[in-house]
């Protein structure tokens, strides 16, 4: 690479964040000093990283009031809810497991992230009934269509606690006490809500839970599946090898991105007021900034969304042809993971925008390393874009 290109404004954590140096300094001592395999029992080495990977699974389970010994690390959020939609059917198919009886519906949202919808369509292929809920104009999930789809025959819930997307963050308390009186799991997708809101798995009757650290300033391919009295549910894995973590996902634990998932963890929950206050200001500077542009729409609620996601909608604009000029800017025009797939946007089309709606949408994400400077540049840089490419439209 050469250095000709200026490196743009960073403006899509939803996508990633970048790695916080508090992180990479314990990941860095963690490198030279930790290299022993935490599952090798018979020398020091083994139980010295036995022993720093303990007290990270403690660190990373206080953030959501969870027991240490229910979390099994896996490589990210998507393994987590891959784990979360075929481990419970799959040993129930398999019928190990006869807690679970006949159930095997399993009741989503529309704009569930690609790595739930997936894994759920692989299981109808197996017999699983799944049923998609409806959400609102504002993202927001339809709770009476949930009590209305709740039944004897529903295995699990799964709902995702804040959207990759449109940043909504859902009802979870209250979906967590209707699956309570059900007696139906609940897992919740918390790969953009872990560290950002307040999780509590016991108080918001949340079973399964997957987080990632690669959203909250840690390293890439390091998350964790929650399993509440995981002892006591015997889980068909979808790893197998040696055994580790008590037979629910083999392969050697790599102590040191469990200890950069560690420190990110215990610093957003050591996190100032004055972050989420300088992050709050963020969010309504770009906010007020871009909807002064003519025709432009928030996608999402103003309320009640995560304050690092903002999306927009850009009347008459080509939004990939925007991002392409705007070339200042590192944004998208949907998740990382459906530009992948090129596919249009899901959860747009859930919450009613039609295609040219979606065709004009662009997602910004804000963070901890974004300045107010980096804000004012933004708002500008789109002003002229926008109005740049009216002009050159109004001529064609
Ligand atoms: N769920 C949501 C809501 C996400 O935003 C993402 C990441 N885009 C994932 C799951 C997948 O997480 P990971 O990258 O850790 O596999």
């Amino acid at each position: 690479m050469n250095n000709y290109f200026k490196k743009p404004i960073y403006l899509d954590y939803q996508s990633t964040t970048p790695i916080d140096p508090r992180v990479l300094t314990v990941m860095q001592n963690s490198l030279a000093n930790d290299f022993g395999n935490p599952h090798s029992k018979t020398h020091y080495f083994g139980w010295h990283t036995e022993a720093i990977i303990e007290k990270s699974a403690e660190q990373i389970a206080n953030l959501i009031g969870a027991n240490a010994d229910d979390l099994v690390f896996t490589s990210g959020a998507t393994e987590a809810n891959n784990m979360a939609i075929r481990c419970f059917l799959e040993n129930h198919l398999r019928k190990k497991n006869y807690f679970f009886k006949n159930k095997k519906n399993i009741i989503t949202v529309k704009t569930e992230h690609e790595s739930i919808i997936q894994p759920c369509q692989l299981i109808k292929k197996e017999g699983c009934k799944i049923t998609y809920l409806k959400v609102n104009s504002k993202g927001f999930v339809n709770l009476n269509q949930l009590q209305e789809k709740i039944n004897k025959d529903t295995l699990l819930v799964s709902v995702m606690a804040a959207n990759n997307e449109i940043g909504v963050i859902q009802p979870i308390k209250e979906i967590g006490r209707i699956c309570q009186d059900h007696n139906v799991l609940f897992h919740v997708d918390a790969a953009q809500a872990f560290g950002k809101i307040k999780l509590d798995v016991n108080d918001m009757n949340i079973d399964l839970m997957s987080i990632s650290a690669h959203k909250i300033y840690g390293p890439k391919g390091i998350g964790a599946f929650y399993i509440k009295g995981r002892k006591n549910k015997k889980l068909q894995p979808l790893i197998v090898g040696g055994g580790q973590q008590n037979g629910m996902r083999a392969g050697t634990l790599p102590t040191s991105l469990i200890v950069g998932f560690a420190e990110a963890a215990n610093i957003c929950a050591n996190k100032k007021e004055e972050e989420v206050s300088n992050l709050k200001n963020l969010h309504n500077k770009l906010y007020e900034g871009l909807m002064k542009i003519p025709g432009t729409k928030l996608n999402g609620p103003k309320e009640n969304r995560i304050l690092e996601n903002l999306n927009f909608r850009f009347q008459g604009i080509d939004a990939d042809r925007l991002i392409v000029v705007a070339s200042e800017l590192a944004i998208s025009s949907s998740s990382a993971c459906s530009s992948v797939a090129g596919k249009s946007s899901h959860v747009l089309k859930a919450i009613g925008l039609n295609k040219k709606d979606i065709k004009s949408s662009v997602r910004f994400g804000l963070g901890r390393f974004t300045t107010e400077e980096d804000v004012d540049y933004a708002i500008d840089i789109m002003h002229k874009k926008i109005s740049h490419l009216r002009k050159k439209a109004m001529f064609h």
